[in-house]
């Protein structure tokens, strides 16, 4: 069925959803807008959405290909791609192989320090009580997820970086930490979903441990969107 697309059912700070025509079906637009501190710094990055939408995609599709269940349906236009329609789990799941952002300065560790073994966060996906962090026994208390859906987030989460580690790595980069939104499908299934861009990860140069991210943007460091490219053309990805 050819995938149209019908109302807006919600606009966020860096993704506009639409209804299709297949109600099991969205569409996700990648804007040029970018967002950090909550929404305090917003500034509009001349073909961030374009390049976010088919990073988006291009990671998505090798997540599919080593086995894990993702929102990927297609793309359909620069900045939109049709994706699974899925029941958000308001969770943001971070897995962090090395030491930034906010760990750093709640724990006033320093940044960079390999962390053994590879730490998991819940985080509560709410921009008023600024994303506070959250643990399993919060999730399960105020009903946002049941024990089997924490325990597949959690397992996802890690498989995920099993895959993107070293296919970053081959791009001479450290995937420093990231953040997963996972939702349900129509089938009772847990689906990653939202997105996986440099918008929601941090990522490293391996040698010189330059930013590659969002952090370009967070700190002004200027480059943003150039730098977006540059990882995707670093991972075989030319946009
Ligand atoms: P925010 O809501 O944090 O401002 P975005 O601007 O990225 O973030 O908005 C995208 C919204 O769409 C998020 O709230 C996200 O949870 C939701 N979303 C992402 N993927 C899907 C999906 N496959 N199905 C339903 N909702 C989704
Ligand atoms: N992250 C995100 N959205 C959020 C919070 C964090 O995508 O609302 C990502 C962030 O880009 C980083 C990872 O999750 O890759 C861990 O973020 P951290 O907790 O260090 O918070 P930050 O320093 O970004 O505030």
């Amino acid at each position: 069925m050819q995938i149209t697309k019908g109302e807006e059912l919600y606009r966020g700070k860096a993704k506009t959803v639409f209804h299709t025509n297949d109600a099991t079906k969205l569409i996700l637009e990648f804007r040029n807008d970018t967002s950090a501190f909550d929404g305090e710094k917003i500034e509009k990055l001349e073909r961030k959405g374009e390049v976010n939408n088919k990073f988006n995609h291009f990671i998505m599709q090798q997540l599919e290909n080593a086995g894990i269940k993702t929102q990927v349906e297609s793309m359909l236009t620069d900045t939109q791609s049709v994706v699974k329609k899925l029941s958000m789990i308001p969770l943001e799941c971070v897995v962090r192989n090395f030491a930034a952002g906010s760990l750093c300065r709640r724990l006033g560790i320093e940044e960079g320090i390999a962390l053994n073994p590879t730490t998991f966060e819940f985080f509560l996906k709410n921009d008023a009580l600024h994303d506070p962090m959250v643990n399993e026994s919060h999730a399960l208390a105020f009903d946002w997820a049941t024990q089997a859906q924490i325990d597949r987030m959690k397992a996802i989460t890690f498989d995920v970086n099993e895959v993107l580690t070293p296919l970053f790595r081959k791009g001479n980069m450290l995937l420093v930490d990231y953040k997963l939104e996972f939702g349900v499908s129509h089938d009772g299934e847990i689906v990653l979903g939202d997105e996986f861009t440099p918008d929601g990860c941090r990522l490293w140069d391996a040698d010189t441990k330059k930013k590659l991210d969002k952090d370009r943007f967070r700190q002004g460091l200027g480059s943003v969107v150039e730098s977006y490219i540059e990882i995707a053309d670093r991972i075989g990805l030319s946009i």
